[in-house]
């Protein structure tokens, strides 16, 4: 038997979030994000799920390809467009659209030989200051395109900060709304968070959407509200089994470290799970864990391939029992990914992206 680590991607799950993002954000299209390999859960695994979206935008040529070979003739975006002049050139044979965000991508264009005119995505830096035009360049990047035989539709897109948080989008929305004004094309500034918060509103919510992790059913601003709060559903499930019990006493420690010392007796269990298959290293003890879909905690520090958690609550948990480390218990019942990831110091985004290479996985309705 092999070790009994295993993740499951919910085909059916990425397909509810994504209509439940479509409904937050009426008459818009939706962007299926699929960067860092589908955030983790695999392009060609999340497919069937993803493909009721109007489009796939990611970051890496491969992922393009990938994309186009799985019969995906809509549309795909490059959201930092391209890194070099000749991968125009896939862009012209893959039809795919590439943001524009500095005045070297516009001059490689410029040279760029090709029989089918571009659509690009002009990004406006409107205040993260990482990628796009500030406002005061924006229209000269906009005419310089617009002047262009190489390029037939510019569309305009910026990305929020604080969409997620008590900042909001205000200042950023008002920065791209007086630099835009008047300009034609499609618009597209909303990522999960402004998404699902404002959606609602035509003017914000533009042509496209560009929601990611809320695609992959976390919330987008845990924790004040939680996944279940945005009918959200998990789509990817970490599951494992215990590999042994152990009866410590008081004073008994665990793990390396013996950062947990038993203050009475305790029945523990060991998963066969650890930081080699991407469970976060810095989970404390008392990050939450399901064993047999009964929630409890864990025990210790995170070793490379072992966890230890209480068995308190789950009397009947034997070697061979289901562990559930997040998404769903065969039973049905959920550990939300961002609880997780912020009992160990971080967001669901990285623990999906994290999984490792030797955890298989399979996909299931
Ligand atoms: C990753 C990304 C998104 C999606 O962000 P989420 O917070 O996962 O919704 C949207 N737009 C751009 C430009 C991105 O890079």
């Amino acid at each position: 038997m092999p070790r009994p680590i295993h993740a499951t991607i919910h085909t059916a799950a990425l397909r509810h979030n994504i209509e439940r993002l479509r409904a937050a954000a009426p008459g818009a299209r939706v962007w299926a994000i699929v960067k860092a390999n589908a955030y983790g859960h695999g392009i060609e695994r999340a497919y069937e799920g993803l493909r009721g979206a109007d489009g796939f935008a990611l970051l890496d040529l491969d992922e393009a390809e990938r994309v186009r070979r799985l019969g995906w003739r809509g549309p795909v975006l490059l959201l930092e467009g391209v890194f070099e002049p000749r991968d125009l050139e896939l862009c012209s044979r893959l039809n795919l659209w590439h943001a524009v965000h500095c005045d070297e991508q516009i001059d490689w264009l410029a040279t760029h030989k090709t029989h089918q005119p571009h659509h690009v995505f002009l990004k406006m830096n409107s205040g993260m200051n990482r990628l796009g035009f500030t406002p005061a360049r924006l229209r000269a990047a906009h005419a310089r395109l617009q002047a262009l035989p190489q390029v037939d539709e510019i569309s305009l897109m910026t990305h929020f900060a604080d969409a997620d948080g008590p900042k909001g989008i205000a200042a950023q929305w008002a920065a791209f709304e007086r630099a835009t004004e008047g300009l034609p094309g499609e618009r597209s500034v909303c990522n999960s968070a402004a998404t699902l918060r404002h959606g609602h509103d035509a003017a914000v919510r533009g042509d496209w959407v560009r929601p990611g992790i809320a695609a992959y059913g976390a919330s987008p601003d845990f924790p004040e509200h939680d996944a279940a709060h945005w009918g959200l559903r998990p789509t990817m499930t970490l599951a494992s089994r215990l590999i042994a019990v152990n009866a410590l006493q008081p004073g008994d420690s665990v793990g390396y470290g013996s950062t947990f010392v038993a203050d009475r007796p305790l029945r523990a269990g060991v998963v066969a799970c650890g930081y080699a298959d991407g469970y976060p290293r810095h989970a404390p003890t008392g990050t939450p864990v399901l064993v047999d879909g009964v929630r409890t905690r864990t025990l210790g520090r995170v070793s490379m391939d072992m966890i230890v958690v209480d068995l308190a609550p789950v009397p009947q948990a034997r070697p061979g029992s289901e562990v559930t480390l997040w998404g769903m218990a065969a039973g049905g019942a959920v550990l939300p990914i961002d609880e997780v990831a912020q009992a160990a110091g971080t967001v669901g985004y990285e623990l999906m992206c994290a999984l490792a290479p030797r955890v298989p996985v399979s996909v299931a309705e």
